[in-house]
């Protein structure tokens, strides 16, 4: 078969700048097999071992960085500053996990409980190889903190980089390539939906998909048929509730920031604020100064002056002009913003919007922000909890444990207070989301655990069986042993009480 060209384009002026052959759907399946040979191999270096070969790869990170800050500002358009978070993030969790993943692989005594002669061991074993599938809004920062996270584990990997921004996956390709340790236990397949399900059916040991929750629903359906186990980061609509008490200007500007960094092109981008009525006009006139203040536009300098670049897809333009005319046509009204030209929108804030609009319901992923007058706070959880979609959300007071009530109210995987979209960023944090944002974690112990499977060991030196179940099986004195049952596990000191009355009673 054939390989389709993926031509490197960047959005801001639709230039070509290279191009790379996808693999075909056999080339992808292959790939498969050749990280499942390859794993017996990985998977038997220490721990030790694997985080000092991916801190080659940390070292190349650090060298390259000019390099890939510069790839992502002409594959995704956006600004170099914002292509450097993606890798200090990148960073950051590398050098973090490195150092912590030993002890969280270590295997764990647990108790033997009544099996006394037992000594009871968990083992974390990785699966094999893992499949990881990532999307194009962050294309560097969700590929390689899993694909780390898996190798730390000991597993291979197969990583399919989204085909909308290829030139960041053959980047990707390359530096994982530099490191000659590392190069054998990583495949980089490019390609589309069709390479992708090519990857699912062909029996990888995992499945870690971070796209929309379209996507994520097929994978789950190719992974039932040969039962891989999946974790899936799907799409948001994440609310941004503001209290009466909280600091406006800082609500307004931080909000706006979460609103439309990177164009709203993020899954955790606030996609509704609710803000409580008496501070609502308040807030709709910051907010509406500080959208208006963000240009945008694209800059390939080290320092560009635009806050947002161009939508990097041109399938999402499409869609973000549809929920603007779907809530326009509705009632809806924009303060500010609402001009496309070409890839480029200005940061819309858009009021008298309602839940029958597609802008309130579905995932806009552009920069706009709807905002929502409510009652009171009650109100507010109660909206924002009313969606498909639980990824994060925000909530903003001045007084701390309010905000936490709160917070500990909303359905979502995160929840951050007075701030917006840094949760993503704390290594340690698990991230991901509930309904349909998905389930399983990235990041943190819980993202690098989910790359394995515990396995269990009772061991002993005692070759018979000698716990209390059995003793008292094998003794043939039943009435005993519901006594010692009783006396054991008798839920109220009655009814221990009663187990052994009745037992001297009855003799
Ligand atoms: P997408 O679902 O279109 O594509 C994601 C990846 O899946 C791509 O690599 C694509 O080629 C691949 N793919 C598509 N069909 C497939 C199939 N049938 N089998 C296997 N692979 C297939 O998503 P996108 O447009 O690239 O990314 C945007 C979406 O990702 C948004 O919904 C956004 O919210 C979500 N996202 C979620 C998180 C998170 O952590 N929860 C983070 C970023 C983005």
């Amino acid at each position: 078969m054939e390989r389709e060209k993926l031509s490197f384009i960047n959005p801001a002026d639709h230039s070509i700048f290279g191009e790379i052959a996808a693999h075909t759907p056999e080339e992808a399946r292959q790939a498969v097999e050749e990280m499942k040979r390859a794993f017996p191999e990985w998977s038997a270096k220490s721990v030790r071992e694997r985080a000092d070969i991916l801190g080659k790869l940390q070292a190349v990170l650090v060298e390259r960085r000019d390099e890939i800050s510069s790839v992502l500002n002409q594959d995704c358009g956006k600004s170099r500053q914002d292509a450097l978070i993606e890798l200090f993030i990148t960073l950051d969790m590398l050098a973090q996990y490195r150092v912590k993943a030993k002890k969280w692989l270590k295997p764990q005594r647990v108790s033997s409980g009544l099996y006394f002669f037992k000594r009871s061991v968990v083992e974390r074993r990785p699966y094999g190889a893992a499949v990881i599938i990532s999307p194009w809004n962050y294309p560097f920062t969700l590929s390689l903190p899993p694909m780390i996270s898996a190798l730390l584990a000991g597993n291979t990997v197969v990583l399919k980089p989204s085909e909308v921004t290829p030139a960041t996956g053959a980047l990707i390709e390359r530096l994982v390539q530099s490191v000659p340790e590392l190069a054998p236990f990583v495949r980089v397949i490019h390609g589309d939906g069709k390479v992708g399900a090519a990857l699912t059916s062909a029996k990888p040991d995992y499945i870690f998909l971070t796209g929309s929750t379209a996507t994520g629903r097929k994978i789950m359906q190719a992974a039932a048929e040969n039962l891989t186990p999946v974790s899936l980061e799907l799409g948001g609509k994440d609310a941004m509730i503001v209290l009466d008490d909280a600091n406006l200007p800082a609500a307004a500007r931080w909000g706006a920031w979460g609103a439309f960094f990177h164009a709203g092109q993020t899954c955790m981008a606030i996609e509704r604020a609710y803000v409580v009525e008496s501070k609502y006009d308040e807030f709709v006139k910051l907010a509406t100064q500080q959208a208006a203040s963000l240009k945008s536009g694209y800059s390939a300098a080290l320092d560009s002056p635009y806050f947002m670049g161009p939508i990097t897809d041109p399938r999402q333009v499409k869609i973000i002009d549809d929920h603007i005319q779907d809530a326009t046509s509705k009632g809806a009204k924009i303060l500010t913003g609402g001009k496309r030209e070409g890839m480029f929108y200005d940061p819309i804030v858009m009021v008298d919007v309602n839940a029958d609009m597609k802008i309130m319901r579905d995932e806009t992923f552009g920069p706009v922000m709807p905002i929502v007058k409510v009652r009171n706070e009650e109100e507010a959880i109660r909206l924002a909890n009313d969606s498909a979609f639980g990824l994060c959300a925000s909530v903003w007071s001045d007084d701390a444990q309010r905000a936490k009530r709160v917070a500990e109210q909303i359905n979502a995987g995160a929840i951050i207070v007075n701030d917006a979209l840094a949760q993503f960023g704390v290594p340690m944090l698990p991230f991901g989301g509930v309904k349909d944002s998905g389930f399983g974690r990235a990041h943190g112990k819980d993202g690098l655990l989910q790359f394995t499977c515990s396995h269990s060991y009772a061991l002993g030196g005692v070759p018979v069986k000698f716990d209390i179940a059995t003793i008292l099986r094998e003794s043939g004195h039943y009435k005993l042993a519901t006594v010692i049952m009783g006396v054991l596990f008798g839920a109220t000191f009655k009814q221990k009480a009663d187990a052994l009355s009745e037992f001297f009673g009855k003799k």
